[in-house]
């Protein structure tokens, strides 16, 4: 298992650097840049984009290729303020999905950073059985998507997620239903969408967007490991937030994006540049 994980990490990467600085009609100045890793799953190739502006002060990640709300929201910050966005590109699905074999296999990328959540992420999508090295190339991927994005080096977590109008909501955390378990505290503003909210995993961040009167979860310390990049963070101590807004909330999704980066100028996170590669050195 050692062995396997490490020669399927290390055969991963591909550079190209590009010098596009516009993505899902969004533009960024032309002194922007933007590089692309390719990782291999088998046959299937994940486009990693990296985009870049001015002082990297703030960082963001999107994964799943069919939430772009969020991106183009960080792309209109990142325009006046700098900063990194990183997205992934799969074929504009939710999962992704990879064949080893004649047998086809798919996971969400949301449960690829740590290993009980690969394991049980690509059984959960998958109906063949899993075979031994399968979570371990998707755990691999987890890790170099947060390598490649540097995504802890200013000593927090930034991610950026879409939903539709019904289902999901912040009432979905709340007593009696089905996420109560994984969140310890929910504030909610009934004059917000409940589609619109961010998720963290530190109570400062908590109390800081209460204060504000912005819709906000505070991760359960309990949380199942379900793989998730909240419960990595929550598990290796990095501060973490989720802005989750419903799909086309543009203008509400850059408000949350503001206030986040107002709260990161208020809240001291530690910096520490090596800390993911410390982490990340235990999976090898
Ligand atoms: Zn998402």
């Amino acid at each position: 298992m050692l062995l396997s994980s490490k020669i399927l990490c290390s055969c991963l990467l591909l550079l190209s650097l590009l010098n596009l600085n516009s993505a899902h009609g969004q533009i960024l100045p032309p002194s922007s840049r933007t590089d692309t890793a390719i990782f291999m799953l088998n046959e299937k190739p994940i486009q990693v984009i990296r985009y870049r502006y001015g002082d990297p002060n703030i960082r963001f990640l999107s994964l799943h290729d069919t939430e772009k709300t969020g991106l183009k929201a960080a792309f209109r910050y990142i325009g006046i303020y700098g900063g990194y966005a990183v997205e992934l590109q799969y074929g504009r699905v939710r999962n992704i999905a990879f064949s080893d074999s004649l047998e086809l296999f798919s996971f969400d990328p949301n449960n690829m950073f740590t290993d009980e959540g690969a394991y049980l992420g690509l059984a959960r999508h998958s109906a063949p059985q899993i075979r031994n090295g399968l979570p371990e190339m998707v755990r691999c991927l987890g890790s170099e998507v947060l390598r490649f994005g540097g995504l802890d080096s200013l000593g927090v977590m930034i991610t950026l997620h879409n939903n539709y109008n019904g289902g999901f909501s912040i009432y979905s955390y709340t007593e009696g239903n089905y996420l109560q378990s994984t969140a310890d505290d929910v504030f909610i503003n009934a004059g917000m969408d409940p589609d619109d909210l961010v998720f963290v995993t530190d109570r400062r961040f908590f109390d800081y967007l209460k204060a504000k009167k912005i819709n906000v979860v505070l991760q359960s310390m309990m949380a199942p490991d379900d793989g998730s990049l909240s419960v990595f963070a929550m598990q290796n101590n990095i501060p973490y937030a989720n802005i989750e807004v419903q799909h086309g909330h543009l203008d509400e999704n850059y408000r949350l994006i503001v206030a986040v980066s107002d709260m990161l100028k208020e809240i001291p996170v530690q910096s520490h540049s090596t800390s993911l590669d410390q982490v990340l050195l235990h999976h090898k």
